[in-house]
């Protein structure tokens, strides 16, 4: 293929247990899916689940340093279990969507809160507090062959050793197969598809210098500096 301008890489994640990587192809994320992160900012807990998206050359591997990013005064952690779809999919039950699930990571959805509430009260889109470059660390993805679904396990996060948020993602109000049963009927969903399952309460601002590290269990970790 001969293109007009240089074609962008595939974006892409390392695979727990093998040196073949994973394409990344879209990436989404649920809101409000843990009840006490709810709570922290007074909104409706009955909502069925939504979902917005980041692009997938946000995505950043462990290990990165990236820099703090601009317009924002408060950029704040959120960790997530993330699952990465390997079959494609739509309008998928939610019995049989697990069978869609490749492998699991931690991601971090990083967020611009101050411009995230903006928008939010002006009625906008929220891409300029969600989407933007490195807005989107991702661990190495565990495949289920290795380390099965996720129904219950330890999800954590520290910033600079001290503990932010810690929980259990037992408590996922709209649990893997029903977040994959839900979003299916949105759209197609394919291999290269991760979904960033929604955050436990907790979540806080980072600064220039910080390091933070997720931890889920089984998923091992994934570590960012603050540039
Ligand atoms: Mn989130």
């Amino acid at each position: 293929m001969e293109y007009v301008v240089a074609a962008a890489p595939q974006p892409s994640l390392p695979v727990a247990g093998t040196q073949a990587r994973y394409p990344v192809r879209r990436v989404y994320c649920v809101g409000r899916n843990y009840l006490a992160h709810i709570r922290e900012f007074g909104n409706d807990e009955k909502a069925l689940p939504f979902f917005f998206a980041k692009a997938p050359d946000m995505i950043v591997e462990s290990g990165t340093t990236v820099p703090y990013p601009p317009l924002t005064q408060n950029f704040q952690h959120e960790v997530e279990l993330v699952a990465a779809i390997g079959k494609t999919g739509a309008n998928i039950p939610a019995e049989k969507a697990l069978d869609y699930v490749y492998g699991y990571a931690i991601g971090f959805d990083m967020t611009r809160r101050d411009l995230q509430q903006i928008a939010a009260k002006s009625g906008r889109p929220w891409d300029i507090g969600k989407s933007f470059d490195h807005a989107a660390p991702c661990g190495a993805i565990y495949p289920v062959a290795q380390v099965g679904h996720f129904t219950e396990g330890e999800i954590k996060l520290t910033v600079n050793g001290q503990v932010r948020q810690q929980s259990d993602v037992n408590l996922l109000i709209w649990d893997v197969a029903h977040i994959i049963h839900h979003l299916s009927q949105q759209v197609t969903l394919a291999t290269g598809d991760l979904i960033y399952t929604g955050t436990p309460e907790g979540v806080g601002p980072v600064v220039s210098g910080d390091t933070i590290v997720g931890h889920i269990a089984k998923l091992g970790e994934l570590t960012i500096h603050i540039a």
